[in-house]
C-alpha cells in the first residue's frame, strides 16, 4: 500500500474490532463460514442500514456473527492496522469483545492470540504500534462483566493493555460493573468506559468516579454542565471523540454542531477515533480531517490531539515515547508546530 504524507501522524484509541468488518469482509466470511447475514442489513449506498441506535446495535451484532475462528479476528486486525499505517497512524488500540466471539466458538485465548500476532505482523510490515482493551457489553450485564475480567487475567497476554464498557448505555448503572474494573484495575490495566453519548452529563461524573476511570468513550453530554466539565478537566480525564459516529448514530444533529471545539477551549484532553469506521465510512486521517475542515481545528491543535492521544494510551512509558518521538520527527520534516 503506498504511504500517504499527512500534516499530522494520526492516532485511533477507541476502534471496535467488529467495527471494522466492512460489507465486502461481512459477505466474504458469511460465505466462507456458512453465516447467514441478512441483506436488510445493508444500505443501497454499500454500507450499512439502520434507523435507530437499538436497530444499529442489532444489525452490528448480526454483522458480528461472521466472525467465526481466530483466523478471522487476525484478517481484520491486520487489514486495519496496515490500512491506518498506509495514511499515517501510528497507533491503535483495539476494544474486543470476547463474549460474542466465544459464543461463536473462538476461545478467549484463541481470540488473545490472533490479536498479538495481528499487531506483530503489522508492526513488522508498517512500523505502527497497537494494543488491546478487553470491553464487556453493558446490555449482556455485570455477571458477563466479572466472568470476562477474569478469564482474561488467567490467559492474559502482552497485547492486553486496557479494560472497557461498551454497549447500550440506558441498560443498567455503571456503578453495576465496578467488581469487573476492580479486578481490571488490579491487574494493572488502563480503564475506559462509554459515557456520556446518550446519557447526561451527572452519569458521565459518576461513571468515572465509580469505575474510576481515566478516559472516557464519548463523553460529549458532559458539556451540558460546566461545573462538571470542570471537575472533569481537573482530573485530567481523557475524552475518545468520534466525530462521524456521534453524528452517524443522531447522538449531534451534525459535526457542526459537534461540541469538539468547545470542549478543547475548556481544556478537555481530547483524541478522535473511528468508533465503527466501516458502519460510519471513516477512517483516523477523516476523524481529523473533519475536525479541521468543518470545525476549523487548526494543524497545530490536531498535532496536540495527537500529542494528547499518546498521553492516554495505555501503552508502556517506554512505547509513549516512542510514538511522541513519532509525532515530533514528523513535526521537524513538516514544519508544524
Ligand atoms: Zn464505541
Amino acid at each position: 500500500m503506498p504511504m500517504i504524507e499527512n500534516p499530522w501522524p494520526t492516532i485511533d484509541l477507541h476502534v471496535h474490532l467488529r467495527g471494522t468488518i466492512d460489507r465486502t469482509t461481512a459477505l466474504d466470511m458469511a460465505r466462507q463460514n456458512k453465516v447467514h447475514v441478512s441483506m436488510g442489513n445493508f444500505s443501497a449506498a454499500g454500507g450499512y442500514a439502520w434507523s435507530s441506535f437499538e436497530e444499529f446495535l442489532t444489525v452490528y451484532d448480526q454483522v458480528g456473527r461472521v466472525v467465526r475462528s481466530a483466523e478471522d479476528i487476525y484478517r481484520l486486525a491486520t487489514s486495519y492496522l496496515c490500512r491506518c499505517a498506509s495514511q499515517g497512524t501510528i497507533y491503535v488500540e483495539f476494544m474486543l469483545s470476547p463474549g460474542h466471539s466465544v459464543e461463536n466458538g473462538i476461545p478467549l485465548k484463541g481470540q488473545l492470540e490472533a490479536m498479538t500476532s495481528a499487531f506483530d505482523e503489522a508492526r513488522r510490515s508498517t512500523g505502527i504500534e497497537g494494543g488491546l482493551i478487553i470491553t464487556c457489553v453493558r446490555h449482556r450485564g455485570p455477571d458477563e462483566a466479572i466472568f470476562i475480567a477474569e478469564t482474561v487475567l488467567t490467559n492474559m497476554s502482552s497485547s492486553v493493555v486496557g479494560f472497557g464498557l461498551t454497549g447500550n448505555e440506558g441498560l443498567y448503572d455503571a456503578a453495576e460493573f465496578k467488581g469487573a474494573f476492580q479486578i481490571a484495575e488490579e491487574a494493572g490495566l488502563g480503564l475506559t468506559a462509554h459515557t456520556g453519548e446518550w446519557r447526561d452529563a451527572a452519569s458521565v461524573l459518576q461513571t468515572v468516579e465509580q469505575l474510576n476511570l481515566s478516559r472516557i468513550g464519548h463523553g460529549i453530554r458532559a458539556m451540558e454542565n460546566h461545573s462538571i466539565v470542570e471537575k472533569l478537566v481537573e482530573r485530567d480525564i481523557g475524552f475518545e471523540v468520534c466525530l462521524s459516529s456521534n453524528v452517524a448514530l443522531g447522538a449531534c444533529r451534525s459535526a457542526g454542531e459537534h461540541p469538539l471545539r468547545k470542549m478543547i477551549e475548556a481544556g478537555c484532553k481530547v483524541s478522535l477515533a473511528t468508533d465503527d469506521p466501516a458502519f460510519f465510512g471513516t477512517s483516523p486521517i477523516n476523524e481529523y480531517e473533519i475536525a479541521r475542515d468543518v470545525l476549523g481545528i487548526s494543524d497545530e491543535q490536531l498535532v496536540q490531539i495527537s500529542l494528547d492521544a499518546v498521553d492516554m494510551a495505555f501503552c508502556s512509558p517506554a512505547k509513549k515515547i516512542l510514538l511522541r518521538e513519532k509525532i515530533l520527527n514528523h513535526l521537524h520534516l513538516h514544519h508544524i508546530g
